[in-house]
């Protein structure tokens, strides 16, 4: 059973004569604990594509369905619950709040949701571990490197245990040793936790950590490429 399903999606911008398509009638299925990479070139709708997946947009026309859930039919709320309970994003400019530390931006979909303090704790300190983040809490993100802060990115989109993980363009800011710790600590969510993983990318070194990507071009599908040996997690 598909664990995404894409259902003939289209996405139009714009109104009147100067519409724009950005996605022109997309179908296909993701499995449960796949790491798919979206490619193509600039313009070819891959950012709208990811966030008509990730439910922060909507289509025009069509449907997605995430785990047999039909978004299409869930009221605003309920698809705020499912976004918060069971999805992860991550962003190439991070979106991290200033006036807030290391540690508050982690735990933030935690405090939202009212989770225990006990349970916050714990949860921040195993993320924490893991993305090596342990002796930066108290800073705030501008006193950190941006590789730095891509991993508070990740750690803040991990924190909730997401069965789905998306990001656009996730190593896009990060140099070549960031974009590679990043890449391995997915790698390893994907392989240790069976995260489902879906990211856009226009850098082969990323893609290359995918373990199939799907092309597209003028918002159609163009091509597409699965790999037999994945990488070992870190
Ligand atoms: P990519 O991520 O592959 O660069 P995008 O999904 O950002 O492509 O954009 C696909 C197409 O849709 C482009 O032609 C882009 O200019 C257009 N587009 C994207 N977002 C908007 C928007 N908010 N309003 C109008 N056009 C948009
Ligand atoms: P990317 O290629 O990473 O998607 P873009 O520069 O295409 O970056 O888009 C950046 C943002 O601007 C996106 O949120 C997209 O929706 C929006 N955007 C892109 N093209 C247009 C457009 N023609 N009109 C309005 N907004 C747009």
């Amino acid at each position: 059973m598909a664990f995404i399903e894409a259902r003939n999606l289209r996405k139009l911008y714009g109104r009147g004569g100067n519409l724009v398509t950005a996605i022109g009638g997309l179908s296909f299925t993701i499995e449960a604990g796949e790491f798919v990479g979206i490619m193509g070139p600039s313009g070819a709708g891959k950012s709208t594509l990811l966030n008509l997946l990730a439910t922060l947009d909507q289509p025009t026309s069509g449907e997605v369905l995430i785990d047999q859930e039909n978004l299409t039919y869930l009221s605003k709320a309920a698809l705020a619950k499912f976004r918060r309970q069971r999805l992860g994003f991550i962003f190439q400019d991070f979106n991290l709040l200033p006036g807030l530390t290391v540690e508050e931006n982690i735990v933030l979909p935690l405090t939202l949701a009212h989770t225990p303090l006990a349970q916050i704790q714990t949860a921040c300190q195993t993320v924490s571990r893991i993305l090596g983040l342990t002796d930066l809490l108290t800073a705030a993100p501008d006193e950190i490197s941006l590789g730095q802060q891509q991993r508070v990115a990740c750690a803040r989109a991990m924190i909730t245990q997401p069965q789905l993980l998306f990001a656009d363009e996730p190593t896009g800011s990060l140099d070549s040793q960031a974009a590679t710790e990043l890449l391995q600590y997915l790698t390893a969510i994907n392989q240790r936790e069976h995260t489902t993983i879906l990211l856009v990318t226009h850098d082969a070194f990323t893609a290359s950590f995918c373990q199939r990507i799907i092309f597209i071009k003028d918002g159609m599908l163009f091509a597409e490429l699965r790999r037999q040996k994945t990488r070992a997690a870190f």
